[in-house]
């Protein structure tokens, strides 16, 4: 009966490759060949002035495909294996760092209902879970602002100036895994991270994806 059951879900619903779509066998996560491509790659490592972050993957091919599955066509259950490839970049920079908190770049409220859910904070929660440490909410976005990706370097740092503030004046001197999906200039998480060590904690940075 669970056979019968199991070929007429995989005939309707059949398991696709996070990365590049293609239809896979239901107890694997992606393609070999994707599998492959994801093992070649090296974490990329950026320092924004005094704002360390690492990428798992470039902003390009099925990495590029990845993400926007899960952010734009809300494929919110990929975030499972994102995750994973993010732990191993965290664990390969950031050695045995422990954190206190796992955190998320915010959305707007306005954003959040938009979408119906803010990507990075899924990616987060799932990170957390993995490391056994607590995600918490530690920023808040106040302002909408225009997206990023539709703005020259200039405009992008004044364009996140005075958008986000801390959640609570008592997250004070933590070290703290701030988890974005897409690293462009790091405008974003050096704004996000500039509000945090005012509390006197310290940030490390995380992306899925970093644009060149
Ligand atoms: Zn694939």
């Amino acid at each position: 009966m669970n056979m019968i059951f199991d070929f007429i879900i995989n005939l309707f619903y059949p398991s696709r490759c996070v990365f590049c779509n293609k239809i896979i066998d239901r107890e694997k996560v992606c393609c070999d060949e994707c599998n492959r491509k994801a093992k070649d790659y090296k974490p990329i490592k950026t320092i924004i002035n005094n704002t360390f972050c690492v990428s798992a993957f470039p902003y390009c091919g099925v990495f590029k495909n990845a993400i926007l599955n899960l952010k734009i066509r809300g494929k919110i259950q990929n975030a499972d294996v994102l995750s994973l490839y993010m732990i191993k970049a965290i664990r390969e920079y950031y050695n045995n760092d422990k954190f206190d908190y796992v955190t998320a770049v915010p959305l707007s409220k306005k954003q959040r209902n938009q979408r119906g859910f803010n990507q990075s904070e899924i990616i987060a929660r799932k990170i957390a879970e993995n490391l056994s440490v607590p995600y918490k909410e530690c920023l808040v976005k106040i302002k909408d602002n225009k997206p990023q990706h539709s703005l020259n370097r200039e405009l992008r740092k004044l364009n996140v100036k005075g958008v986000y503030k801390i959640e609570n004046e008592n997250i004070v001197n933590l070290k703290i895994l701030l988890v974005d999906d897409i690293v462009t200039t790091g405008c974003t998480l050096k704004e996000c991270s500039k509000i945090l060590t005012k509390y006197k904690n310290k940030v490390l940075c995380c992306a899925f994806c970093k644009t060149d």
